[in-house]
């Protein structure tokens, strides 16, 4: 089937605007070369899926952009070039690919069912090597902690204690910090029991909904 394997010139389009945006890590470009991101949206969507935009994944949810997604990564191999990250937030699972091709050892979670079903049914389709649970994601993944890194793709109102606790000395923390409306993507490092601040761009996530997020609107108070 042309699309199982097509579209490669599509992606070589959405990395050289990627460039054009500012993304410069070759090891970044590298991976949005190699991800085949039509494979994580629905027919309906296959279209758009190189364009430089979130798209619709069911269920009120996004695939985050592309630029949006370049950008935590860079944050990320700049800090953190190896080693067992935790994404909170696998949505259709894009991202956890892009993590997997970058050569981490690649967690995620899920909160929405239908999601983290479909999501693992693509990396098991797919051959991503990458293990995905269904559940809150504020309270990390215990069995496996410590981590190197955390990434949030959805926007958290402060930052989740459990997630922080859950870095190995030396880790990064990366997620977008702020309101509904927008959020600062900030990174916090792990120093022992010091924590380390750095704050960069503005960008609008879905929201993070759990215990050490935002409060779930179907549950009843
Ligand atoms: N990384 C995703 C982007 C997903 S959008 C991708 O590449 O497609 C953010 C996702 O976070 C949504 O699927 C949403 O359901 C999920 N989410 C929100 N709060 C969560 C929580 N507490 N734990 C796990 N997932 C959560």
């Amino acid at each position: 089937m042309e699309q199982e394997n097509g579209m490669a010139s599509e992606r070589r389009e959405m990395v050289s605007q990627l460039m054009h945006y500012g993304i410069v890590n070759s090891r970044v470009l590298g991976a949005f070369l190699t991800v085949e991101r039509h494979r994580f949206v629905d027919g309906g969507s296959r279209m758009f899926a190189y364009s430089d935009s979130a798209l619709p994944i069911g269920y009120g949810q996004t695939i985050s952009q592309p630029y949006t997604v370049a950008y935590m990564m860079e944050l990320l191999v700049d800090r953190c070039p190896a080693g067992k990250v935790l994404e909170i937030g696998t949505g259709s699972g894009y991202q956890a690919a892009i993590l997997n091709t970058l050569g981490y050892r690649v967690f995620t979670i899920e909160r929405v069912a239908g999601l983290y079903e479909l999501a693992a049914s693509r990396f098991k389709k797919m051959g991503i090597p990458v293990q995905s649970r269904l559940g809150d994601g504020t309270l990390g993944w215990p069995e496996e902690a410590p981590f190197d890194a955390i990434i949030v793709t959805a926007a958290a109102p402060s930052e989740p204690r459990t997630l922080m606790e859950q870095l190995a000395d030396g880790g990064v923390l990366i997620l977008p910090l702020g309101d509904i409306a927008s959020q600062q993507m900030t990174v916090i490092r792990r120093k022992g029991e010091r924590f380390e601040h750095e704050r960069f761009d503005h960008f609008a996530f879905v929201p993070l909904i759990g215990r050490e997020g935002w409060r779930d609107p179907d549950e009843a108070s």
